[in-house]
């Protein structure tokens, strides 16, 4: 198979493949939502598909229609190697390089499997035998859509499948506010609703479910631990060990913070720094053209959009944030041209 050469997935598919679908460590709306319309697409024509993602993801996606049949790499190793080494096929969304899953990247590139790729992130490596990558749509979950109706494969979308299709679209666009949703995105969130999606239910589902801790978590974050660098445009703000401890924290509850300090005026770039037990792991957020990933991509081994990037580091929180002070300066002309 040659990137883009339809005819010859078709091929691969016709030979009725044992399928893995797979997507990058941390998996987010989009990330899941994807995987899980992919899913019950193939299913529903009868092929032998699995999810294997690396870790575990977010409470408020696990109401998404077959998250049952997900399994999670990390504590089912033996169980998720059995699947890698069976699939003739991995389909690896919402990424476009094998590090980015992580500890499960050894297991994915000892595979046999042919590759697939469909993701919408900047700079695709080329370990795909198929590859789907269009960086300027907003989510895999359009792409994930448009390659439904490219394979023909319209007549198998169910109410499920566009919930979790809407999920990805919804997520990865700040709900729909992003300069990267086009027209394209909401004829597919019509067409979604045409198959009797009732999206406010989705809404609801991703956004009201707020924990007590998770808002006093916020009140707190903003209140006590947000700094504003006017000289840079910049806002910051981190959280250690001991206060996630404090609010009790689940996986999750730290989603979108980021973006709370983007919308102070005059702020066009954020980070987040969050201490968890290995590492520190960095969100970045900007406005306009100022290109988060670049600044993630050299210093935070990171990577991602150019508004929406995410990085780490191992060491100490205060080391991670005296790093990017430090590197700082070194952006303040593109920041300043970016206000
Ligand atoms: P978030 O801050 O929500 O974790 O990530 C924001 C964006 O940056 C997402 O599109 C995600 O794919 C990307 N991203 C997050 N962490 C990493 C990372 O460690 N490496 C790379 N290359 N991209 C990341
Ligand atoms: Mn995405």
């Amino acid at each position: 198979m040659k990137n883009h050469d339809y005819k010859e997935l078709q091929a691969e598919l016709a030979k009725k493949p044992t399928i893995v679908i797979t997507t990058h460590r941390g998996p987010d709306g989009d990330a899941m939502g994807s995987s899980l319309a992919l899913y019950q697409v193939l299913k529903a024509q009868g092929y032998n598909v699995s999810i294997v993602v690396p870790n575990s993801y977010a409470k408020f996606l696990h109401w998404l229609p077959c998250d049952k049949d997900v399994v999670e790499f990390e504590g089912n190793e033996e169980k998720a190697q059995v699947l890698i080494d069976a699939a003739d096929l991995i389909f690896c969304l919402d990424f476009n390089d094998l590090r980015r899953t992580d500890m499960m990247c050894a297991a994915l590139e000892g595979a046999s499997a042919k590759y697939v790729m469909i993701d919408h992130h900047q700079e695709p490596s080329d370990f795909a035998d198929f590859t789907y990558s269009v960086p300027t749509v907003c989510s895999t979950a359009q792409l994930i859509y448009d390659f439904i109706v490219h394979m023909g494969w319209k007549e198998f979308l169910t109410v499920d499948i566009a919930k979790c299709i809407y999920t990805g679209l919804v997520t990865d666009t700040g709900s729909f506010r992003f300069s990267s949703v086009d027209k394209r995105t909401h004829e597919v969130a019509a067409a979604l609703i045409g198959l009797g999606l009732e999206q406010a239910e989705v809404h609801q589902k991703l956004f009201d479910n707020n924990k007590t801790t998770r808002l006093k978590l916020l009140g707190y974050c903003l209140s006590e631990k947000m700094e504003v660098l006017p000289e840079y445009h910049t806002a910051i703000m981190s959280l250690d060990r001991d206060e996630l401890e404090r609010f009790n924290f689940v996986k999750g509850d730290t989603e979108g913070f980021v973006n709370y300090a983007l919308s102070i005026d005059g702020v066009i770039f954020t980070a987040f720094f969050v201490k968890y037990d290995d590492r520190v792991k960095i969100s970045f957020r900007s406005l306009n053209d100022f290109r988060a990933n670049l600044l993630s991509k050299k210093y935070f081994s990171g990577g991602g959009h150019i508004n929406a990037a995410g990085g780490m580091f191992e060491g100490s929180l205060e080391d991670a944030i005296a790093l990017f002070m430090k590197v700082l300066p070194e952006y303040k002309q593109e920041l300043l041209e970016n206000c």
